[in-house]
């Protein structure tokens, strides 16, 4: 094998900074902090300044103020006036189009970065490359001559080859379809967890963000907003800014009814005071007070019948008012009197079910899937 245990000495390889930059109408302010073997998530509306973040990092634009740690070298520190050129920085920089050489092989994009290895040296890393992004048998072909999902296994490659302090990843996949982009995001995720190089990704796409960060920012108009751990902050979003943004569908606004501390739970109706009622987690609310609960699509389950013998706590029952795609499934929107519940689910549970509009059907969820949301 390739990677490198996880050493003592890798504790070092911990990568973090502030930045202040200001270009044309834009400013930025962030910091980060990113242990070896960490991806660390930038999640943010487009024109955020999630690529202006990394382009600084990497030493491709030079913010006004800051300073920035990649392994146990410093390489910007607006202070003392400490500016590390790019290529000297040890960073791997992968984004959506994978810059592939045309002109060279797939064994020679991969050697590229590899100019002070000695010649053995450069072929066996590229032989490990190969075989750890499973590119066997391309080695002597150009980038036009493999398919795209081995385009950016290749350039995975490339950027690894060097053994980067620090890996950039600017929505490296999206432009690959969806069963592609799992199987190399958990590829790489192991890879660098093996290699110990900790790395920052941008990705628009939630389920890319919560199977791979350890940690998430939001960044918004270039100011880091919400920090923290991936599931928490983008599955159960606490926050209404951020809820909108990573597209809680079910976001109702109701009032406590009452709360039941034994069961850890409490009880929220419509704001009439009328029914559907949902169970809910306990939290520092009290009785009468209005809250926001969210609820994600694809935390429901839609049964054809009353669902008996379960210990979901909400059990709802509705009429079918909408069915449309969304992939990867179908999102069907229940009337639960005055109560529009949206559900996600799979194409094959929506063929199975015969799902229609006007069907009746009851949707089911536990009360820990509710969640309240402040603005
Ligand atoms: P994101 O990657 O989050 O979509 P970017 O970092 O690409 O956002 O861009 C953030 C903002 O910075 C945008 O409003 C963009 O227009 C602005 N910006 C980036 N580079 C420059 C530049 N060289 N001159 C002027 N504005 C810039
Ligand atoms: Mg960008």
């Amino acid at each position: 094998m390739t990677t490198q245990p996880y050493t003592r000495q890798d504790t070092s390889r911990l990568s973090n900074g502030w930045i202040s930059y200001r270009v044309g109408q834009f400013s930025l302010a962030a910091q980060w902090e990113v242990e070896a073997g960490q991806l660390l998530t930038l999640f943010g509306p487009s024109g955020a300044g999630k690529t202006t973040l990394l382009r600084a990092i990497a030493g491709l634009v030079r913010p006004q103020e800051g300073s920035i740690r990649i392994g146990d070298r410093m390489v910007f520190d607006s202070d003392s006036g400490l500016f590390v050129p790019p290529h000297r920085r040890r960073v791997g920089f992968l984004t959506q189009g994978h810059h592939l050489f045309p002109h060279l092989t797939v064994a020679g994009n991969i050697a590229y970065g590899l100019a002070r290895a000695t010649p053995a040296g450069r072929q066996r890393r590229v032989a490990e490359l190969v075989e750890m992004f499973q590119l066997n048998g391309l080695e002597q072909r150009r980038p036009d001559e493999i398919s795209g999902g081995q385009q950016q296994r290749a350039a995975l490659a490339r950027a690894l080859a060097p053994s980067p302090e620090l890996m950039l990843l600017d929505e490296p996949f999206s432009s690959l379809d969806i069963e592609l982009r799992r199987t190399l995001r958990g590829e790489l995720r192991e890879k660098l967890r093996a290699a110990a190089i900790p790395a920052i990704l941008v990705t628009h796409d939630i389920e890319e963000a919560i199977s791979m960060a350890d940690q998430v920012q939001i960044i918004e108009g270039g100011q880091v907003g919400a920090a923290g751990n991936p599931l928490q902050l983008l599955g159960q979003p606490g926050q209404g800014r951020v809820a909108r943004l990573v597209g809680v569908e079910n976001l109702i606004p109701m009032v406590v009814t009452s709360v039941q501390p034994q069961d850890g739970t409490m009880v929220c109706a419509r704001q009439d005071g009328g029914s559907p009622r949902l169970e809910v987690p306990l939290s520092d609310v009290a009785q009468g007070d209005q809250v926001t609960v969210g609820i994600r699509a694809s935390d429901i389950i839609l049964s054809d019948s009353e669902p008996r013998g379960s210990s979901a706590r909400n059990r709802l029952p509705g009429v079918v008012s909408d069915v449309r795609l969304r992939p990867p499934g179908y999102q069907v929107t229940l009337d639960c009197g005055g109560l529009d519940l949206s559900c996600h689910i799979t194409g094959t549970s929506l063929n199975e079910m015969g799902i229609r509009s006007g069907d009746s059907l009851w949707a089911v969820f536990k009360a820990s899937s509710c969640f309240l949301v402040r603005d």
